[in-house]
């Protein structure tokens, strides 16, 4: 009996939407190479003695990277009965290297040629015949996200899968790509009619504006900026609602626990730290969820890969970029899945650097974080709080940078062969489903972490030597915790015992900033020496290490103690240093207004006289282009 089957394709051929299909789960998909990381089994929603396994993408074994790897080692150790090979019909020619790579293998195999619907609606005629001639095993059309014909295909796989048959084809597994590519070549006119498609069309056409060597920077920004703007902007003013409601239910409460003689310590305990905190953290909600539905229309759309080839032209100029970019753009969201994607790099030393920057990058918390701060200090200018995007990319360069010139880091970034996909209509379904996953996922966290923290933190600073302290402060333990290291902070503007604490459980999760600087403070505002103080803290909170589940994600794929403890190290000196540049600064602003724009107008006037007299230099004597200047001899002459 065969019973244990899995999914084998390149990325972004649909085998996590045909997974979810199949066993009536839900992971994340995403019209994105790279989205699926790790292998998971799951059920046969019709005959649960059936075990389906979805396997990371890839498109050939040659590379070597770790979810090659992965797929490889699953292959040897669980010997699957079936290999379900998902090819994307609309992608058929490079899809099918894969294939020639699994025939290979000799595992009863077939092939299901997915994306039908599309395929139908650019007027696209695939042979399933001829292909299933060509490889000797069965063919079945199948769309995936429709559902159309996937039972078909698991009764096809569980009776009818047969150890591949190609004729004038000798590559061997993992080796030969090259006579891959020319058998492929030599047939797939045979199997296919209509190569360009309409969407294929559209998407070059639309590719020319948006991945334009200068208008693509330009579009790029504007649709960062949007996303930020609108979810900090939108969510915020939601937000605010929530905050309002939570206040009149707290003070009512307070007043009907108190009519009722119930004793202060258990009303604050429930008015200050349960109701407070959490409605701080439910407050952030709105605007999660405005994030994370326009980063899924982005990511679903196709524009994210865009954005990732954008952002390696921009900083190949720091002499970065590669693969890292797929990760980085992935940690917008969520820095565990940032981190977890930096599985496709093969390079070590580019995979622990990319480990290490990828936290810079703003997650879903962290712009709920800086949401309320601008909200705070700034008036609700949602500019502030999207300024920090800008400065995470910023870090990412410089320290990026910093990271490479040193041995361990150094070497080029390999060739950038990430694949575009056809830009389309985010499904809607798909969505809704990232949607409801965060929804599920915050809800779990303020539950769990963030609620644990209220109560722990109210107890600490209502609990001292003595007993219950009865408001005074002062006495408590946390005064005394956060008093020990306040100091450290001083420089930076927000030397306080609250801001301390604040950065300690913004360990635990970022969100746990603002709800604990809400609990042990009437007035935020109070804790930070002025603005640009306050701003020092958000950079703070960006670029110093990020929340538990990324740092034991970044443990994981660091693979090393001494590696994870460098880059706690790191990421807590570019913190720190950034953060008190940032104070400086605004100290300076202060004490001599109008200082630091006319620093800042310096500095671009004469780098860019810099950059006209190096440009002037080397224009040369003109013969020949190979001149590197006017002061060096022209290599012709
Ligand atoms: P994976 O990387 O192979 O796991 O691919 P995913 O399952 O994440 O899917 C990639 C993208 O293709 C997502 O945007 C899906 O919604 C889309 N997709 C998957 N199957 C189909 C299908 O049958 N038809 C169409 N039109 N889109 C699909
Ligand atoms: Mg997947």
């Amino acid at each position: 009996m065969r019973n244990v089957i899995c999914l084998i394709g390149n990325p972004n051929c649909g085998k996590t939407t045909l997974f979810n299909a199949l066993t009536g789960t839900y992971r994340k998909v995403g019209n994105f190479p790279g989205v699926t990381v790790e292998s998971k089994e799951g059920r046969y929603r019709k005959n649960k003695d059936i075990i389906i396994t979805d396997l990371p993408g890839l498109y050939s074994f040659s590379a070597g990277s770790d979810d090659e790897k992965a797929v490889t080692d699953y292959i040897l150790k669980n010997s699957p009965d079936v290999i379900i090979n998902v090819v994307d019909g609309t992608n058929l020619e490079r899809n099918l290297n894969l294939t020639c790579a699994l025939a290979s293998l000799d595992k009863p195999m077939c092939i299901a040629v997915n994306m039908c619907d599309d395929l139908e609606k650019n007027g696209i005629k695939l042979d399933d015949k001829k292909l299933s001639e060509l490889f000797g095993v069965p063919v079945v059309k199948i769309s995936a996200l429709k559902g159309r014909n996937i039972d078909r295909l698991m009764e096809v796989a569980l009776n009818e899968a047969k150890v591949p048959d190609i004729k004038e084809y000798s590559g061997t597994f993992g080796k030969s790509e090259g006579a891959a590519y020319a058998f492929i070549e030599k047939h797939i006119d045979k199997i296919i009619k209509v190569r360009q498609t309409r969407a294929e069309l559209f998407t070059s056409r639309a590719d020319r504006i948006l991945m334009h060597r200068i208008f693509g920077i330009p579009i790029f920004i504007a649709v960062i900026f949007l996303t930020y703007y609108l979810s900090s902007r939108l969510g915020g003013a939601l937000g605010g609602k929530i905050t309002q409601a939570a206040a009149l239910l707290s003070e009512k409460t307070s007043a009907a626990m108190t009519t009722r003689g119930i004793h202060a310590w258990t009303t604050g305990l429930v008015t200050d730290a349960v109701i407070k905190g959490l409605s701080t953290v439910l407050s952030f909600l709105p605007q999660i969820l405005i994030l994370f539905l326009l980063l899924t229309v982005i990511e679903e759309s196709g524009y994210a890969a865009r954005a990732a080839f954008i952002l390696d032209r921009l900083f190949r100029t720091f002499g970065l970029g590669g693969k890292s970019m797929l990760p980085l753009t992935v940690s917008c969201g969520c820095t565990v899945t940032g981190i977890m994607a930096t599985r496709i790099i093969e390079d070590e030393a580019e995979k622990r650097m990319t480990v290490f920057l990828a936290p810079f990058m703003p997650c879903g918390a962290k712009t709920a974080v800086f949401g309320w701060f601008s909200y705070c200090f700034f008036g609700g200018n949602a500019l502030i709080s999207t300024s920090m995007y800008f400065l995470s990319i910023l870090c990412v360069a410089v320290f990026g940078r910093l990271l490479k010139s040193l041995k361990t880091f150094g070497g080029g970034s390999g060739a950038f062969l990430l694949e575009i996909p056809t830009l389309r209509f985010p499904s809607f379904k798909d969505i809704i489903m990232v949607l409801w996953t965060k929804i599920k996922e915050f809800l779990l966290k303020a539950g769990t972490i963030i609620f644990s923290v209220s109560v722990v933190l109210w107890i600490l600073q209502n609990v001292g030597i003595n007993g219950y302290t009865d408001g005074n402060t002062e006495e408590s333990f946390l005064f005394y915790i956060g008093n020990g290291i306040k100091y450290i902070f001083y420089p930076l503007g927000f030397g306080n015992w609250q801001a301390s604490v604040s950065v300690v459980t913004g360990i635990l999760a970022k969100e746990a900033v603002i709800e604990t600087m809400t609990v042990v403070s009437s007035d935020a505002r109070a804790l930070f020496d002025s603005v640009y103080s306050a701003y020092a803290f958000m950079a703070f909170v960006l670029l110093s290490p990020p929340c538990v589940s990324a740092l034991a994600a970044a443990r994981r794929e660091l693979k090393s103690g001494k590696w994870f403890v460098l880059m706690i190290l790191f990421q807590s000196a570019a913190g720190y240093s950034v953060a008190l540049v940032i104070n400086l600064l605004g100290m300076l602003q202060e004490r001599f207004s109008g200082l630091i724009l006319s620093v800042v107008i310096g500095i671009i006037v004469l780098t860019a006289a810099a950059l006209a007299f190096k440009k002037n230099m080397r224009s040369g004597c003109g013969c020949c282009g190979k001149c590197s200047g006017g002061v060096k001899k022209c290599p012709k002459k």
